[in-house]
């Protein structure tokens, strides 16, 4: 098996091929917009898709803008988030059960029957296309043939839908031509879907608009594996699969499957969470942890260059956050906090609003650094939350070893980092602002 990606999750797949039927949660096109093709990239970053329009390719799109992917940057967290759809179970299909104790999922889940648990967000019922089960497999061995055949019966499809409905594709090779062909590999595809796109049009009629937006980003950078097993094991902790019953020592469950750059770990009852994040930071690799504290319901972020801790306030409606440094600067905001004090937006006790964090912050080396972070930990982005959630430096993932002895790894994505949070979101019909939420783009791709 040459998964490596956990965008690559079957359960979709299954979900696609045994559902015959249209899906329930169709969205009624008012009438007063045009029909909508809208079509999901996998791992597309934005700095791609804007270096390919800058080359004359897609140039009957409107500027694409940033679609902000929330950490970890990984497909099935960024969809249920942008389409307001049900979190997935874990952060890939193989994950730490928090009420079971154990791991779940994983390449179980390539077999058998469709079952509950193995639907992973709701986001799937929406979707008109994507590629059939046996592309998953072949997209390592056979880049350009399964992409050519994905782009073929993506038209079909498209071409033989109602012509009244809007219709949502979601073509997955591109992530895997990235992590295994890096960006040449990507361009020469976006040639080939430029003119499909435009024969599409062509088609449908120039009253059609298209969307086409990312799930996440992606580094263009090779990468290497981050030794945490054996990090952990090396440092007083005894990593598991399961935690039904102690074991005299410190344990810790970190699923390890598609190669990304970010690392859930999960504590025993013993495992103090701060004093795992503070060991991290010794790790080459690490960026940074981050945790929540229960006491004061703040994150705790502890990265190589030091300590912080994001403080989330709610007044009269409004979201404020603060950003206190505990030594040093992990998340590279101090610019941040000093512009927002000249300028008076920070009040007495460093808190500014959400809304001008945003604004200075949607372009920084951690976009949208505190409301991503924080959110990681506190929003119910997977229904299994990590305790500590690892980001790692581009250059680095962690995975699987049956997977990474198979591959060398061009580019991946999984961690807080610009690359691979900065996806994409353009139209043919309207133009977006530089900047959109994930948690803002249901609207925006559907409404
Ligand atoms: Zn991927």
């Amino acid at each position: 098996m040459s998964e490596v990606c956990p965008s690559h999750d079957p359960t979709p797949l299954l979900t696609a091929r045994e559902s015959q039927t249209k899906p329930a949660l169709h969205v009624v096109r008012p009438q007063e917009r045009p029909r909508r093709l809208l079509l999901c990239l996998d791992g597309v970053p934005f700095e791609v898709v804007s270096e390919a329009k800058s080359r004359g390719m897609f140039d009957n799109f409107k500027e694409p803008a940033r679609l902000l992917s929330p950490f970890p940057t990984l497909t099935n967290v960024a969809l249920a988030e942008m389409l307001g759809a049900t979190p997935p179970n874990g952060y890939e299909s193989l994950y730490f059960d928090r009420e079971a104790k154990e791991l779940r999922g994983g390449v179980r889940k390539y077999i058998g029957r469709r079952t509950p648990d193995k639907v992973p967000s709701s986001y799937m019922d929406e979707l008109d296309y994507q590629e059939p089960l046996a592309f998953e497999f072949l997209i390592y061995v056979a880049t350009e043939a399964v992409w050519r055949a994905d782009m073929r019966r993506f038209r079909e499809r498209f071409l033989s839908a109602p012509p009244a409905r809007d219709f949502f594709g979601f073509l997955k090779a591109t992530d895997g031509l990235l992590h295994i062909g890096g960006p040449a590999r990507l361009a020469v595809a976006l040639e080939s879907l430029d003119k499909l796109l435009r024969e599409i049009q062509r088609a449908a009629g120039s009253e059609t608009e298209v969307v086409l937006f990312s799930d996440h980003g992606m580094n263009l950078v090779e990468n290497r594996r981050l030794h945490l097993q054996s990090y952990l094991a090396r440092n007083g902790y005894e990593v598991v699969g399961n935690m039904r019953r102690p074991r005299g020592k410190m344990r810790v469950s970190a699923p390890a499957f598609g190669l990304c750059g970010y690392a859930a770990l999960y504590c025993g009852e013993e495992t103090d969470r701060g004093e795992l994040a503070e060991g991290l930071r010794q790790l080459e690799g690490v960026d940074f942890s981050v945790y929540r504290d229960e006491d004061d319901q703040t994150a705790v972020v502890k990265g190589a260059s030091g300590r912080a801790r994001i403080h989330r306030a709610e007044r009269g409606g409004e979201t404020f956050y603060r950003y206190e440094q505990l030594g040093g600067d992990p998340l590279r905001l101090a610019p941040a906090v000093h512009t927002l004090g000249a300028e008076g937006r920070l009040d007495a006790e460093g808190f500014a609003r959400d809304a001008d964090w945003l604004a200075r912050t949607w372009g920084h080396t951690y976009p949208d650094a505190l409301a991503n972070v924080y959110g990681s930990v506190f929003a119910p982005r997977v229904r299994h939350t990590a305790d500590v959630l690892v980001s790692l430096r581009d250059g680095y993932y962690y995975g699987a070893t049956s997977f990474s002895r198979m591959v060398r790894l061009l580019a991946t994505h999984g961690n807080a980092l610009r690359s691979s949070s900065h996806a994409f979101l353009m139209s043919t019909h309207r133009t977006f602002p530089t900047h959109v939420r994930s948690t803002e783009a249901r609207p925006v791709l559907r409404g």
